[in-house]
């Protein structure tokens, strides 16, 4: 693979912690509860359901998640060893510097615009597309014409500020303005312009590239459960037995999301997230329009699991209707309703796993880049040890996934292409999903 031996970090890979990531485990909140403690989000969820009745889970994820005045995201940095979970760029800088190569290489081959727009949703604290711009920097003779933009899509008011501050020149001070759709602007440390911004919408529609790791789980789900009357939403409502605690109820008659289960599904319980089909309309008709790709890497299925809504605190499972507010709350991607709803406008692509994606992309070159740069024996360890994270398939390397999006040209362009080769590659020629080859 030509161009990796440049991308020389002096740093060591971030910390090998041995701890639970959100992908791991499967629970409904049957946990022992560790605490019963009655958070703000209780009280004003207690509030809510006693005027209005109970809630969809799909709501309570909401408030729970990204209410503007208590929501868990949204004052929390929940991230890394002393939070409530790990993600992988937050593991290995590898994984970002793959996932850099993955936009230059799909940038070079739909010809090489004069400008693009990264565009990341739900950045945490910034960490992946400060790998990703490391590498643009690194290959800056590439795209040295290319004029290039960061738009990060972020509710949390906190992480904002975490992510300003790992990615934007501390000498240039941030533009606020908190009524904007643009909140906040700067410049990044290698003078690229960065903006932020609440929703996905109001980013502008030019060429870009999209990013969303670790996103989609986040994104409110409702669960249904087949009773002999039908599909009956599951709904959080106070626990009548209890003081101050909330349980799960069937609703008596049907609800309004019914409509986002299959006709013709075969599961005794499924969870639906009709944001996630609105973000991935959004995408696929900015891409279908402007070109470009996103890419999204989650854990997740293809339509197959059924409940698997989860708490985690402090790398812990969490019971989820216990202390609302003080627990990341999460439900596995379906990639089979992302697919159906790109369905028509862009080719989609996926989902692989995270092994076979990182593999495809040249992580052992770069493992051993790394490893002969690396001079302490304890830095060596703990690269071997984000390796082994990301790509034992007892860890993360078989739970998660990554899906993309492509102008359907794309793939056009790249079967001709293999046709024309008379190769014996089977799998579209798209990095990641094929074996990375320069152009
Ligand atoms: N991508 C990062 C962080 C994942 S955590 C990583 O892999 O390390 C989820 C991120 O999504 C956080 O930044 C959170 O604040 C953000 N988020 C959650 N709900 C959101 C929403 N509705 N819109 C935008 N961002 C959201």
């Amino acid at each position: 693979m030509v161009g990796m031996n440049t991308l020389v970090r002096r740093g060591v890979a971030r910390l090998g912690i041995p701890c639970v990531w959100r992908g791991k485990c499967v629970s409904s909140g049957n946990e022992p509860a560790e605490s019963n403690r009655v958070t703000p989000m209780l009280r004003h969820l207690m509030y809510k359901i006693k005027s209005t009745g109970p809630i969809t889970v799909a709501e309570y994820m909401k408030e729970v998640l990204t209410n503007p005045a208590k929501g868990y995201y949204v004052h929390h940095d929940m991230l890394g060893e002393k939070g409530d979970f790990i993600t992988s760029p937050e593991i290995s800088q590898i994984f970002g510097e793959l996932l850099g190569i993955w936009f230059v290489s799909e940038w070079m081959t739909s010809g090489k615009s004069t400008a693009f727009q990264l565009v990341e949703l739900g950045p945490g604290r910034g960490t992946l597309t400060g790998d990703i711009l490391r590498v643009f920097n690194q290959l800056g003779s590439v795209l040295k014409n290319c004029d290039i933009s960061i738009h990060l899509v972020e509710v949390s008011q906190k992480l904002s500020e975490i992510q300003a501050l790992t990615l934007t020149e501390e000498k240039l001070p941030l533009e606020r303005d908190a009524e904007s759709l643009v909140y906040m602007k700067g410049v990044t440390k290698s003078g690229i312009p960065v903006s932020w911004y609440r929703d996905l919408k109001d980013v502008p529609k030019g060429y870009s590239f999209y990013l969303a790791h670790e996103f989609f789980d986040v994104l409110p789900v409702h669960k249904f459960q087949k009773t002999p009357q039908g599909w009956r939403e599951v709904l959080v409502d106070i626990d009548p037995q209890v003081s101050d605690k909330l349980r799960f109820v069937l609703a008596p008659c049907a609800t309004p999301a019914e409509a986002f289960i299959q006709h013709d599904e075969r599961r005794d319980h499924v969870e639906v997230c009709p944001n996630a089909g609105i973000i991935i309309e959004e995408l696929s008709q900015r891409i279908a329009l402007t070109g470009g790709a996103a890419l999204i890497a989650d854990y997740g299925h293809d339509g197959t699991k059924t409940d698997t809504f989860r708490g985690f605190c402090g790398h812990q499972l969490h019971d989820v209707l216990i202390a609302p507010g003080t627990a990341d709350l999460t439900a596995d991607v379906d990639f089979s309703y992302l697919r159906r709803m790109a369905q028509g406008k862009v080719a989609s692509l996926g989902p692989v796993e995270q092994r076979t994606f990182l593999k495809n992309m040249g992580i052992d070159v770069r493992l051993k880049v790394l490893l002969d740069k690396a001079d302490e024996p304890s830095s060596k360890e703990q690269l071997l040890r984000g390796y082994d994270m990301l790509m034992n398939p007892q860890r993360m390397g078989e739970r998660f996934n990554f899906f993309a999006l492509l102008p359907h040209q794309r793939l056009h362009a790249a079967s001709q292409e293999r046709n024309a080769r008379q190769s014996k590659t089977p799998a579209s020629s798209v990095p990641g999903f094929d074996e990375l080859v320069w152009q």
